[in-house]
């Protein structure tokens, strides 16, 4: 890894009184003293420009393992639910889309009701979207201007995608301007508030150098307000007692990509079996209990452009 960093104010209110939160090896992680945000700083010029992904990144967002696990038809299910209650049609982008497994599958269940793009900085993931189908437009979103001809859109989706970004302002800001008005953009983060974190919190395997930050619902919220988006509804969602177990007994080693893919397709077996189906109501009622008291693995909000 490059030893170049680069420091930066709070993602969120761009203040620079935060005070140490959690240290792992060589990644700092703060607290924004006006707002609360959590946040990596200073981080690696590479994590910070994206060249990461376009490099060391692949031999995880490529793997089979990984491949298998997004476009197995349960790996979107929550978010597939939630987009379609609030967007039951119209054009949609998903940055940083990866494979273009979510994509894919709207467009699977509901093959008239949507027309799709995605991007993302990355190219190889998306020599594979496009060999499924799914419509792509290459490049750093912040500046392309081949998605200004494809806009406006109904919706702009984010998944798992801002908690990479060292500038997530500006890439929320350029959504809200490529969306219609009254348009909806969808963000799915980790909760920095979940059970899993207060349990774990340096020890969490999700508290690594990919993650620059680090967001609550008020953080997000926050950020999102700044830009112009107004709250629609707030979820919390997802819940890995097998990353939980892990990392209570690991106390906060490194896992690899390799590690983190097979994991994912054991989940993803997991969920498809029969055998596990009494299992897995117990699990899906702690899911929902978890998630009723915000504490769920994942954060989900829908916004609106104003
Ligand atoms: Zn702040």
């Amino acid at each position: 890894m490059s030893q170049s960093l680069i420091y930066r104010d709070c993602p969120v209110c761009d203040s620079n009184a935060a005070q140490p939160h959690w240290q792992k090896g060589e990644l700092h992680i703060v607290r924004c003293g006006r707002c609360s945000m959590v946040y990596a700083n200073p981080v690696p010029a590479e994590m910070a420009t994206g060249k990461f992904y376009d490099e060391a990144g692949q031999d995880y967002y490529l793997s089979v393992d990984k491949l298998e696990s997004d476009y197995a038809d349960v790996r979107f299910e929550r978010e597939l639910r939630l987009f379609r209650k609030h967007c039951p049609r119209g054009a949609a982008l998903d940055v940083g889309c990866s494979s273009g497994a979510f994509l894919f599958q709207l467009r699977k269940r509901w093959p008239a009701d949507y027309r799709i793009l995605g991007t993302d900085a990355s190219g190889p993931p998306l020599d594979y979207a496009e060999s499924r189908g799914v419509a792509v437009v290459r490049g750093n979103f912040l500046e392309n201007e081949e998605l200004r001809v494809c806009a406006p859109f109904d919706v702009i989706t984010f998944w798992a995608v801002i908690e990479h970004l060292a500038e997530p302002k500006r890439f929320l800001d350029k959504a809200n301007s490529l969306l219609k008005p009254g348009g909806l953009c969808f963000v799915l983060v980790p909760n920095v508030r979940s059970f899993a974190t207060r349990l774990l919190g340096r020890r969490y395997r999700y508290v690594y150098t990919q993650h620059l930050n680090y967001f609550s619902a008020p953080t997000l919220a926050q950020l999102a307000s700044a830009v112009g988006f107004q709250v629609v509804t707030i979820r919390f969602t997802h819940f890995n007692p097998v990353v939980i177990w892990q990392d209570l007994r690991g106390g906060g080693r490194d896992i690899s990509n390799l590690e983190r893919a097979q994991l994912l397709r054991r989940t993803t077996a997991y969920k498809q079996s029969t055998v596990m189906k009494p299992l897995r109501m117990v699990y899906s009622g702690t899911e929902k209990l978890l998630g009723a008291l915000k504490l769920a693995d994942n954060l989900v909000m829908v916004f609106r452009k104003r």
